[in-house]
């Protein structure tokens, strides 16, 4: 017989969804899977937190009980493990409170539960700005513990460079404040060791501070769209990666590659320039205007915080889309007729590459748990989730030709593809760390160290 949960601590009753309740459809899924849990907690508080921990860690020990305990911030991380069947979803979405802490300093401390393009909607009027993903309805909590790559990428860095400070609520219940001075090597992990080691409830961001320009734009940036036709892959991938890499760091570029007609390619650049339209901004974009046969193109200046902005879409477990990655120095002939093959597929939805340098290569590999600062390059591979299989080995070769993988910026949770997320020092640093604050495994809901 199904034993039956015991009962929750009364601070969390007011808080706690079970599947009876009708709010349970809206809090149940995340955005790649419908979840069944047992219970959803709507955490408000750092003390729900911490008797949510407790109790999930209660019952797995002392019931002997296969309890998941999943954690949610944005809903938006590929591996859908922010749910779970059967445990609870200790959801932080309440606790999504950014504050100011000093303008000068640029000391920002967000809670984990709040929207990147609501971050960005707070600090723009102040002229701040923090690096995060380019999709305004991802979560600070799970962006922040694993990455960030963004449309400022090149500029500022990535999202856990950022982070001056945290609270994690571990394994035990307890809170910990982490920074360079506390726990140290606590703080280095949860900046890229993803959710193994606790629930991290607040960070401490040092923003970066945009200057006052003519514009009337606060944080201003020049979004230039290109769309190529192409007809040899491998040439117009050089090319591009040369123009970006000679270029100022102002720019950061996304191309997103498809197959086209008669063994053309299509690809659509998506270059950001931090800044407002100017002579070297257009001298750059001209040359992207150059890299091929260019269909269309158009240039607009805008805000930051317009383009990452927050729709607050239900999450409904309806995203259709598996992604694999690689992080490469340099795209050789070779990979890119390997890209072109992946393109030739009907489940294919495209494959997109990021580049990389700039702030994102400045830090050395120690500075936090993200080892890969030499590499140039993202190749991500998007897909439809029902041929993951089909896709997957296709992917396969993809391996040798990168140094590493951006973990949440992945589907597959296989052990072979969490090997190549941590390597050498860095992995065995973080299972040290696992192992000492997650003694009895209860952050399962993740890759397995
Ligand atoms: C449409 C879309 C666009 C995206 N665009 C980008 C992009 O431009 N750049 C980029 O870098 N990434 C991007 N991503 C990937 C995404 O940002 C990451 O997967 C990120 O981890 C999602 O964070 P979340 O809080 O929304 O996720 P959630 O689903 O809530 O959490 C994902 C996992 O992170 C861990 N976690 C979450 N919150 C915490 C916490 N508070 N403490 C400890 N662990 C926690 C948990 O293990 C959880 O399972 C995109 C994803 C989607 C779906």
């Amino acid at each position: 017989m199904e034993k039956a949960l015991p009962e929750l601590p009364a601070s969390l009753k007011n808080v706690a969804v079970f599947p009876e309740d009708s709010r349970y459809d809206k809090v149940r899924s995340n955005d790649y899977k419908v979840g069944h849990p047992k219970v959803v907690i709507l955490a408000e508080t750092e003390e729900q937190v911490i008797d949510a921990v407790n109790y999930a860690a209660k019952i797995n020990q002392e019931q002997q009980m296969n309890f998941p305990l999943s954690i949610k911030s944005g809903g938006h991380g590929l591996s859908a493990t922010s749910v779970n069947d059967e445990g609870m979803v200790l959801d932080l979405s309440q606790m999504n409170q950014i504050t100011i802490i000093d303008e000068e300093k640029r000391l920002v401390k967000i809670q984990a539960g709040a929207l990147w393009g609501d971050v960005a909607q707070k600090l723009t009027p102040h002229h701040l700005v923090i690096s995060s993903g380019d999709h305004g309805d991802t979560g600070v909590g799970g962006l922040a513990v694993s990455g960030g790559m963004g449309i400022l990428l090149r500029s500022f860095g990535l999202t856990i460079d950022k982070v001056a400070g945290a609270t994690i609520i571990t394994a035990d219940g307890k809170k910990h404040w982490v920074d360079n001075e506390n726990e140290p090597e606590l703080f280095w992990g949860i900046r890229g060791g993803g959710g193994q080691l606790g629930v991290v409830t607040e960070f401490l961001f040092h923003a970066d501070k945009a200057v006052p320009t003519d514009s009337g734009f606060s944080v201003p940036i020049v979004v230039q769209t290109v769309d190529y036709s192409i007809d040899h892959l491998p040439a117009f991938i050089e090319a591009w990666h040369q123009w970006f890499d000679t270029s100022s760091t102002k720019l950061t570029s996304i191309l997103l590659l498809n197959a086209g007609d008669d063994d053309t390619i299509v690809a659509q650049g998506r270059n950001f320039w931090y800044g407002d339209d100017s002579s070297q901004s257009r001298e750059v974009f001209e040359k992207a205007n150059k890299l091929g046969e260019v269909l269309e193109e158009n240039q607009k200046s805008m805000e930051y915080s317009d383009f990452v902005r927050a729709q607050h879409t239900p999450l409904e477990g309806k995203n259709t889309a598996y992604g694999r990655n690689i992080l490469v120095k340099h795209i050789s002939e070779n990979v890119a007729k390997e890209i072109q093959y992946l393109l030739d597929k009907p489940f294919v939805y495209g494959v997109e590459l990021r580049s990389l340098g700039g702030a994102v290569n400045q830090p050395t590999s120690y500075f936090n748990a993200w080892s890969y600062r030499q590499e140039e390059i993202m190749i991500a591979y998007w897909f439809d989730k029902n041929y993951a299989e089909e896709a997957n080995n296709l992917f396969q070769p993809f391996l040798q030709f990168g140094t590493g993988i951006y973990g949440a910026y992945s589907s597959d949770e296989s052990s072979t593809e969490t090997h190549h997320v941590w390597k050498g020092e860095a992995a065995e640093k973080l299972r040290a760390l696992n192992k000492r604050y997650d003694p009895n495994q209860l952050f399962t809901q993740n890759r397995k160290l």
